[in-house]
């Protein structure tokens, strides 16, 4: 019997935090083939025992890990009122309800991971962990060395300074009217890149990730999705 902590289960079936999950034990809304369980202590076995909560049987879906090469103009949420393109419809065949691993704006393209383990995503997205997460950006003009170097130990934007980042030059048009830096960033503010590439005047014209952690995009297409491998899954942890 694989026995694990009632919490741990029910943060692994999506069902809310770890901690929001042991609130909900000690104020007696989790059962156990039938039996409450008022207490933090308890294990069971997500395959073989029933576990309810407020009367409702969680779902022990199969874990599933994808990354998508998200094209520009997709809305990275499950729905979308306006009824704009989303990062579901590119996932033929999935069944399982996954959701994105942090965000990608609407108008950035490249690497999306998307799980149903909730406490996979929560991992992967707490500000501590500190993912290293690569991008092109292609900008207006071409930033000075100085100002690249302001990205690296950190510019002030509305929320503070950011944390130390890698920047290097990836392509200069000639003409000077544009350049492409490749950058890494180890925090995921809301639109941090674009809002540091404005900071130092350069706005960017086209954002692409092309890494999350050791992960990379490498040459899968445009609206391409796969499973990530056991070994990738782990080593993202
Ligand atoms: N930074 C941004 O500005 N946008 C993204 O989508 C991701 C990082």
């Amino acid at each position: 019997k694989a026995l694990e902590r009632l919490q741990k289960i029910l943060a692994q079936a999506g069902i809310a935090s770890r901690r929001k999950c042991e609130e909900m034990i000690l104020a007696g809304q989790v059962e156990v083939n039938g039996e409450k369980v008022t207490t933090l202590g308890v294990k069971a076995d997500s395959a073989t025992d029933v576990i309810t909560v407020n009367g409702k049987p969680i779902r022990s879906e199969k874990k599933v890990y994808l990354m998508l090469n998200k094209p520009k103009g997709v809305i990275t949420s499950a729905k979308d009122p306006q009824g704009r393109k989303v990062v579901a419809d590119f996932l033929p065949g999935i069944r399982e309800r996954v959701y994105p691993v942090g965000r990608l704006d609407y108008d950035t393209e490249g690497l999306l991971l998307l799980t149903n383990d909730g406490e996979f995503a929560n991992l992967l997205t707490h500000p501590s962990h500190h993912v290293p997460k690569t991008y092109y950006a292609t900008v207006e003009g071409v930033p000075h060395g100085s100002l690249l170097d302001q990205l690296k130990k950190g510019v002030m934007l509305e929320d503070g300074m950011t944390a130390p980042a890698e920047a290097e030059y990836q392509d200069v048009d000639p003409e000077g009217k544009q350049s492409t830096i490749r950058i890494t960033i180890y925090e995921g503010r809301n639109r941090q890149v674009r809002r540091m590439f404005d900071a130092i005047k350069h706005p960017v014209i086209r954002l692409r990730r092309v890494k999350f952690g050791d992960l990379g995009l490498h040459n899968m297409a445009r609206g391409q999705f796969r499973h990530l491998t056991p070994v990738e899954v782990k080593e993202l942890r």
